[in-house]
């Protein structure tokens, strides 16, 4: 098996660059099969990786059927940035498909960071808001969050004077589920400059609460800063095991330019068509985040009354601070076959994620977590 990360001591080729030995690692979480063997149980739940506890649209599956293998993807992605520009209102010219957003989070780095640049993002983040900038070669400057883990928009307003060349934030927040509201928003699209993309990372943004604007709504007719808005089919879609997300831009020519790092054939043709069917199916969409929604609610309460502290989420999954830390707790979890994120990053390591599953996904979750954290 190859793994995914270098150690700086495994960089001693003529040819990898020194900024690969520096990343930190990817917790890609861990599968079901690992938590099949660890825990030796055979129905284990995988609450770590915010997947769609109710599977995909089930026009997806039919929608498969009659694919042809032996062709090529179209490398357009046609079909699906005409779905996706006829549902959000946006030019088909300003929307870019990837092999999952992860890929666009990839290209952007590829295409606009220079060894001399540095990127501006929060802290906890997204990994790859830190680790794919890094990459690159350029220095990742993080804002940690406030107190309540809501975004210090004081604080980035104050690094944005310093030009970073892009500003990554994800909101909904991953980890932390908080999402902007639409004065902060409007606040810190002030304080971009011009050599500034914004990037927004709107992975969870179906999961917004009924009624708040997502960021994009608020962006769409902005034509006076560079921004791109990341969305994806993994989440609210439950396509994760396909990787197809997309890009929205402020301009044809950020398009252009993202399109021009990616590979030629970069979203295959199962995904393309799966996200197709999955894009017209909204009332499935609808249906399973409703419910996910509702199920936030019910969990974040339960655990409250634990005595815990649960930051609110708007998003399918919660953020959890342990009066421990949280690496233990999750290894007896694993244990018991449940699978979470305890948080690796510095400052943060008392706090697990989980996602939100079935009801009775969540309620074993939170019997388990009762006894590891020993509230009993
Ligand atoms: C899950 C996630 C992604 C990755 O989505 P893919 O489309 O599966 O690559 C991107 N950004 C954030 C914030 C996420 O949580």
């Amino acid at each position: 098996m190859v793994e995914k990360n270098l150690r700086a001591d495994e960089v001693n080729g003529p040819s990898a660059r020194p900024a690969l030995g520096r990343l930190p690692p990817y917790n890609a979480g861990i599968s079901a099969s690992v938590a099949r063997q660890i825990s030796g149980k055979e129905d284990v739940i995988c609450l770590g990786s915010n997947e769609n506890p109710y599977g995909s649209s089930p026009s997806v599956g039919a929608a498969l059927w009659g694919l042809i293998p032996s062709r090529y993807s179209d490398p357009m992605c046609a079909s699906l940035r005409n779905a996706i520009s006829d549902r959000l209102g946006v030019a088909a010219d300003r929307i870019v498909c990837g092999n999952g957003s992860e890929e666009l989070i990839a290209a952007l780095c590829r295409a606009y960071l220079e060894p001399t640049d540095h990127v501006l993002t929060v802290s906890p983040c997204f990994g790859l808001h830190e680790i794919e900038p890094m990459a690159a070669g350029a220095q990742v400057i993080k804002v940690p969050m406030t107190e309540n883990l809501d975004f210090d928009v004081q604080g980035l307003v104050a690094a944005l004077a310093n030009g970073p060349k892009i500003l990554f934030i994800s909101s909904p927040s991953n980890p932390v589920g908080q999402a902007l509201c639409e004065q902060a928003l409007l606040l810190i699209t002030d304080a971009v400059r011009p050599g500034t993309i914004f990037v927004l990372d709107e992975a969870y943004a179906e999961f917004i609460s009924i009624g708040a604007p997502d960021g994009l709504t608020n962006l769409k007719h902005r034509s006076d800063l560079h921004w791109v808005v990341l969305r994806t089919f993994s989440k609210a879609y439950g396509l994760a095991g396909l990787r197809v997300g997309y890009a929205i831009t402020s301009n044809y020519g950020l398009a252009r330019t993202i399109r021009a790092t990616l590979t030629p054939f970069n979203v295959n043709a199962v995904a393309q068509t799966a996200a197709v069917a999955a894009l017209r199916d909204t009332a499935w969409m609808i249906e399973a985040t409703t419910r996910l929604r509702h199920d936030r609610e019910v969990l974040a309460d339960r655990l409250r009354r634990l005595g815990l502290r649960v930051i609110p989420s708007q998003a399918n999954f919660l953020f959890i601070d342990l009066p421990m830390d949280a690496a233990p707790v999750a290894g007896v979890l694993l244990q018991k076959g449940i699978v979470v994120k305890p948080w690796m990053e510095t400052g943060y390591t008392n706090f697990i994620r989980v996602t939100i599953g079935t009801a009775e996904q969540n309620e074993r979750f939170a019997q388990e977590l009762e006894g590891a954290v020993n509230l009993r």
